[in-house]
């Protein structure tokens, strides 16, 4: 349950003195009924609020998905280049971030939203949350490197990587070139990069493919983005 007001000023962008107006004007109807003090307690999820007959829908969080492409920050702003949140041009909010941050030329999965409590706890670094990212190197990837990242790498940090996982895809040993999935439980500073370079591999190409529940619609072109379905943010949360 959440006051009128509240609930008012959250969804409309409007101040709560503004609010408290509206509502003393009688413009305000809950669930058919004129209500006309601000105070009033509503159900922001099943209540149908109406201001002169057009509906307020509750949606505290935005959530969206990103395919993002190079070039672009993983930050809100940026003197230099466009930032992953100037993509986002529907939004109401001013108030989105990246959940977590992938290099300027990584491509793939971010989640952008102003949910601080679910970004706090899909990055928090005792929570392991799985990311997964598909990976071309030059250089050949074997066996050897796969025992390596499951028994964790030392990348030049205090504690060695722990145990990731690598799926090789295509070895090319004439062009000196593999790929693979590697799937780790942190977000260290360039972290697939350095565990590659660990193994004596350069990345050439990086793109996440999921993190935690949520995986990248391959429908998604490169660039766009769409709101995440009810089901993705139970899932996340
Ligand atoms: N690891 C990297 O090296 N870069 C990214 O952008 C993400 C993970």
């Amino acid at each position: 349950m959440i006051r009128l007001d509240k609930f008012l000023s959250e969804m409309s962008g409007w101040t709560r003195s503004e609010v408290k107006k509206i509502v003393r004007t009688g413009s305000v109807t809950v669930d058919g009924n004129e209500v006309k003090k601000p105070e009033t307690k509503i159900d922001e999820k099943l209540s149908i609020v109406r201001v002169d007959g057009r509906q307020i829908k509750y949606n505290k969080y935005e959530y969206y998905m990103l395919n993002k492409p190079k070039g672009f920050v993983s930050a809100t702003t940026d003197r230099e280049h466009k930032t992953v949140v100037d993509i986002i041009s529907s939004s109401e909010k001013k108030d989105l971030f990246p959940v977590g941050r992938l290099d300027i030329d990584t491509e793939g999965l971010l989640l952008i939203t102003n949910d601080g409590e679910l970004a706090h706890r899909l990055l928090a670094p005792k929570n392991h949350v799985e990311k997964t990212y598909y990976v071309e190197v030059s250089g050949i990837l074997d066996d050897a490197d796969v025992d390596a990242v499951e028994k964790g790498l030392d990348i030049g940090e205090e504690k060695n990587t722990i145990p990731a996982k690598m799926e090789i895809l295509k070895t090319d040993i004439q062009n000196n070139i593999s790929s693979c999935y590697l799937t780790i439980h942190e977000g260290k500073f360039h972290q697939v990069k350095r565990m590659m370079k660990k193994l004596g591999k350069t990345v050439t190409y990086l793109k996440r493919v999921s993190m935690g529940s949520l995986i990248l619609d391959s429908k998604l072109k490169k660039g766009n983005y769409r709101k995440l379905t009810e089901q993705e943010i139970i899932e996340l949360k």
